[in-house]
């Protein structure tokens, strides 16, 4: 762990037997974890319940698991954009606006994170209309490592694509496999004489199929999973 990525944990036994949580389904100790690291959207916080686990270490297990898969999520994440970058670094592109870079949106450029944090990441049943509600309501954080990307691409003269699945679909794309819909979006873009040199996106349906990038670049998602 890098000097600027510091976990902190505490656990605040003080909650105990208090008049406080009388009524509350809390029992015992409540453990908490901060996370600050480099290029944070937002620092995690996690509660542990009693009667969760079975003893004092359990719980700082646990925390400690989680305080690391965030951080090497992040690592993963700036990882990616790090190779992307080489990669496109190392292209000849032309300035007609044909050469481009497919992004895929939700999890690649944006964090959903805000939402899971507020559905318990995954411990309450996904509704898709409270999904769709939540990312209306926007706009959602950037993640940090491919804002840094998209700026860098910018800068080299690619032509920035989104292909995204998840508004705005017409009625009959609607049950269309994500696979499917991406790679005739892609077509669509080959056909009009469009190179399609690297793609990034968290889902592998954002990445296969027909008329593929070049490259293609796939980001973490520990969330969900789209075919
Ligand atoms: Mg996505």
């Amino acid at each position: 762990m890098s000097m600027k990525r510091v976990a902190n944990f505490c656990i605040d036994n003080t909650v105990k037997d208090t008049a406080l949580i009388a009524n509350s389904s809390i029992r015992g100790f409540v453990m908490v974890s901060n996370v600050e690291s480099e290029g944070k959207i937002s620092a995690p916080m996690v509660q542990v319940r009693l009667q969760h686990v079975t003893c004092m270490e359990d719980a700082a297990l646990f925390i400690t698991l989680s305080a690391a898969i965030d951080l090497i999520i992040d690592a993963y994440l700036e990882a990616v954009s790090y190779n992307s970058l080489q990669y496109a670094k190392s292209l000849e592109i032309a300035a007609i606006g044909k050469d481009v870079w497919v992004f895929d949106i939700d999890e690649t450029l944006l964090s959903m994170a805000p939402f899971f944090a507020a559905k318990g990441w995954g411990s309450e049943p996904y509704e898709k209309a409270t999904w769709i509600e939540w990312q209306e309501e926007g706009p959602q954080p950037a993640l940090p490592a491919s804002l840094n990307l998209y700026k860098e691409l910018q800068q080299l003269g690619f032509n920035l694509i989104l292909i995204t699945g998840h508004l705005n679909l017409a009625p009959s794309e609607v049950d269309t496999p994500a696979t499917i819909y991406k790679s005739q979006k892609r077509k669509e873009l080959e056909d009009e004489g469009y190179k399609i040199w690297g793609s990034s996106g968290d889902q592998w349906s954002d990445l296969m199929g027909f008329s593929q990038a070049k490259r293609s670049f796939k980001l973490p998602n520990l969330m969900y999973y789209i075919a």
